[in-house]
């Protein structure tokens, strides 16, 4: 008999569910608005939103609606200048933790620290991180980029984006301090949500055979979640809808574990399930 295990916490994060609230929100009083890019990187919650007219927009000048809703990533000072100088309205959905990735790189900039951004360059979270830090701020992944810089003498600040992995931040510093810098700041800037699902996901795929990650390919958090279930379950799948199940994954499997990204609605976790538990 197949035992299929789910960790506590597999719904919404808490930056993903104020943005949806304010959208349904804004929604219900018939407000017109499009949000800037995905409300969230889940194809079958951007369906429930175009259905309903709400119209997911590349740049400010493409609406034609009186709002933008600015998503959980947050965006750059120019962007909210350029709504505003359309005449548009903004509804501001940038997460808390974000906004403090914001303040925490520009007050480094601002104290003379030279900045580096642990995180995916052109992420549109980094992006915005960087903006705020004045446009300055130098992005790397690992200490290996680290190495490509000339850091000694230096004061170096350092934040992440929101769902770096612990891993990263260690890997940074180390490479960092290595090159003898005159100080280092570390102002930690990872989301604690991100923080404990990834640490329930590292235990969960410790226990199991067969680890499923469901939620969007192109978010962040959930391949950092497929990264560390790949990392510690014997097998390891990411998968955006149950339709991608395989029931070759189980043929030797005795216990799965299943689990979601920040923004993967619970309902797609326990669809998953159900399926399974069919296989
Ligand atoms: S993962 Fe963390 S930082 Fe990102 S939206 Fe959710 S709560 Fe905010």
């Amino acid at each position: 008999m197949l035992k299929i295990i789910l960790p506590d916490e597999y719904n919404f994060c808490f930056g993903v569910e104020r943005a949806l609230e304010l959208a349904r929100e804004h929604m219900n009083n018939g407000d017109s608005f499009d949000t800037l890019g995905e409300i969230i990187h889940n194809p079958h919650v951007v369906k429930e939103f175009e259905e309903k007219g709400i119209k997911v927009i590349n740049s400010p000048e493409e609406s034609t609606k009186r709002k933008i809703l600015i998503r959980s990533h947050g965006v750059p000072p120019e962007t909210i200048e350029k709504i505003k100088s359309l005449g548009k309205e903004i509804i501001d959905a940038t997460c808390p933790f974000v906004k403090h990735a914001h303040d925490s790189a520009r007050k480094l900039v601002e104290e003379g620290y030279f900045l580096l951004i642990i995180g995916k360059k052109y992420h549109p979270e980094v992006i915005g991180i960087q903006g705020h830090a004045h446009g300055k701020g130098c992005v790397v992944i690992n200490g290996e980029e680290v190495e490509q810089l000339n850091l000694r003498g230096k004061k170096v600040g350092i934040v992440s984006q929101t769902t770096m992995l612990l891993w990263n931040v260690q890997d940074v510093i180390t490479a960092v301090l290595k090159q003898n810098p005159k100080e280092v700041r570390y102002i930690n800037t990872r989301c604690s949500t991100t923080e404990r699902r990834q640490n329930a996901t590292r235990e969960l795929a410790k226990k199991v055979d067969v680890m499923i990650i469901v939620g969007g390919k192109h978010s962040s958090n959930t391949n950092r979640l497929y990264e560390i279930a790949k990392e510690h379950a014997p097998a390891a799948y990411l998968i955006e809808s149950y339709e991608e199940l395989k029931p070759e994954w189980f043929e030797k499997a005795r216990i799965v574990g299943i689990t979601g990204g920040a923004s993967t609605p619970p309902q797609d976790v326990l669809k998953v399930k159900e399926i399974i538990e069919k296989i």
